[in-house]
């Protein structure tokens, strides 16, 4: 199938092609396509009844399940404008989301892992200007009559989906995509991954986040199952990756990782041995996992650039060489355009480190409200990513960090990934955060945040030391050394938010 037209019509052409086909799998239920189309219909009747329209506004914070699949393609089908949100948030997230996006209804479980969020729910439409219509659905979804509904919205062009970034280097932004933006990623996906109707993949990331319809895009394109997780967590995983038969795992860096602690315990016994790739991005990746999983898991490793604005950026392809698949994001898929400029937006030559700049149908349509300023996209259109890198000459993207990690001090710019790189190499450190706070002779100074391996210790002087005998030059060295429990992260992907450090240490 190809990735024309609308998200819904999109669920259509696969169901009447192979409407008997596996689609979704969690624990010991699984859903074909006919009855995805089937049942997604009957909940759209369901939200009609309850007044959602195309074009309404609907946040939603659910689990992964195959119940949250069906409701969103149910908004999809509909034409609604819906924003999920990933269920562990709280308050002060939920809220933003709610006001940011003037939401008109909001679908939480009720209660789910010991935490109330239909009181949650109800607290927050007290706090809102305008009137909030609060949902429960876990089990049950909506209910309704097909036959009741008008005709789907036919044009893929508008915005109908708003995901929330990381908030990694500042508070999350709203990002709105059309369906086009969205089947373009899956697409992609679809392309780099090259999946068979006899793969069976998985989502372990919640689907709540981007990548979620990114996936399911290249689920209905292809043809073939994933198995879903509401609760990702090691060893229990892996029964379920066994039960089903798992040959495709989807995941990010820290779920590489998670796979070679559970391989180590028995080297000897494969842990999943229907595995043939894993495939995962969305932060970066170490040379050394890349080899340790080949090594020791014995399948590929094909590991992707993305981020909320453009769902897959660059992917590593089966056919890349090891070193390629090691020390690179792999490569754009047809349809997507990178430029590498210097700050003044002048392409740089292939080689030298500047921004990447991006456009192609896979890429948003831009931010929400307050964030959405003049300066996310170039004049020729290109996205501002923020993000540093290089192409090698044979057009493989090498990302070197973020231009909100370069910390300027006394008019030097000093990168937060090398300093991040030295401290990781040092034997009791578990991870390491470098930011730059604002400081009143220096403009910034560099500050290291570490968290250290179980019972190892390392005093900030000893860090400093350390980092000096490396051979880093005096003016990267920090000025200011924290040591902490556990960095702070997100839920989503476990990646570090550097904003708290800065606001915990600046
Ligand atoms: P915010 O935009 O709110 O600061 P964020 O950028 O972390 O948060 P996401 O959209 O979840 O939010 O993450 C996208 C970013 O993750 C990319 O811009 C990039 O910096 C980083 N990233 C994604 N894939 C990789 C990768 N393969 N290697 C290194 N970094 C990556
Ligand atoms: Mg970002």
């Amino acid at each position: 199938l190809d990735a024309s037209g609308t998200f819904w019509e999109l669920v259509e052409r696969r169901a009447r092609l192979t409407p008997h086909r596996p689609a979704l799998l969690q624990e010991d239920r699984s859903l074909t396509f006919g009855e995805l189309r089937e049942r997604a219909e009957r909940a759209a009747a369901g939200l009609y009844e309850l007044g959602v329209r195309a074009g309404s506004v609907v946040v939603w914070q659910l689990p992964t399940r195959i119940e949250t699949v069906l409701l969103s393609l149910a908004l999809a089908r509909l034409g609604a404008v819906q924003s999920p949100v990933i269920p562990f948030y709280r308050d002060r997230e939920v809220g933003f989301a709610l006001r940011e996006s003037k939401a008109e209804y909001l679908v939480v479980p009720g209660e789910w892992r010991g935490f109330d969020h239909a009181s949650m729910a109800r607290r927050l439409a007290r706090r809102l200007p305008g009137p909030l219509v609060v949902l429960r659905a876990y089990d049950e979804l909506p209910d309704g009559d097909p036959a009741l509904l008008p005709p789907p919205p036919g044009d893929g062009t508008s915005v109908r989906w708003i995901y929330w970034t990381s908030g990694t280097t500042s508070a999350p932004r709203g990002v709105l995509h059309t369906d086009r933006s969205l089947l373009a990623g899956g697409s992609c996906l679809a392309h780099a991954l090259r999946p068979t109707p006899d793969d069976v993949g998985s989502i372990a990331f919640p689907y709540a986040h981007i990548g979620g319809p990114d996936y399911l895009v290249m689920l209905l394109l292809r043809g073939f199952p994933a198995v879903l997780f509401e609760q990702f967590a090691m060893p229990d995983a892996l029964a379920e990756y066994r039960r089903h038969g798992v040959t495709v795992a989807g995941g990010s860096t820290a779920f590489y990782s998670m796979f070679l602690t559970e391989q180590r315990k028995d080297p000897a016994a494969p842990v999943l041995p229907t595995l043939r790739l894993l495939a995962g991005g969305g932060a970066p990746k170490p040379p050394e996992l890349y080899h340790a999983v080949v090594r020791e898991l014995g399948c590929e490793l094909t590991h992707g650039y993305g981020m909320t604005e453009v769902p897959m950026i660059t992917m590593g392809s089966p056919d890349d060489t090891p070193e390629n698949l090691a020390t690179t994001e792999g490569r754009p898929p047809r349809g997507m355009s990178i430029r590498i400029t210097d700050p003044a937006g002048e392409p740089v030559p292939a080689g030298t480190d500047g921004e990447v700049r991006l456009r192609g149908e896979a890429v948003c349509q831009g931010y929400l409200g307050a964030a959405a300023d003049a300066g996310t996209f170039d004049q020729d259109g290109y996205l501002l990513t923020g993000d540093l890198g290089h192409l090698t000459p044979s057009g493989h993207l090498v990302l070197t960090g973020r231009l909100k990690d370069v910390i300027i001090r006394k008019g030097e710019n000093i990168s937060a990934k090398e300093i991040e790189d030295l401290l990781h190499e040092h034997p009791a450190v578990a991870d390491a955060a470098v930011i730059g706070l604002p400081d009143a002779e220096r403009g910034e100074r560099v500050c290291a945040v570490l968290e250290l391996r179980d019972s190892a210790a390392l005093a900030p002087a000893e860090a400093v030391a350390y980092l000096r005998g490396t051979g880093l030059a005096g003016h990267k060295l920090p000025e200011q050394v924290e040591v902490v429990d556990a960095l702070p992260r997100n839920e989503a992907l476990r990646k570090v938010l550097k904003y708290r450090l800065r606001e915990m240490f600046g």
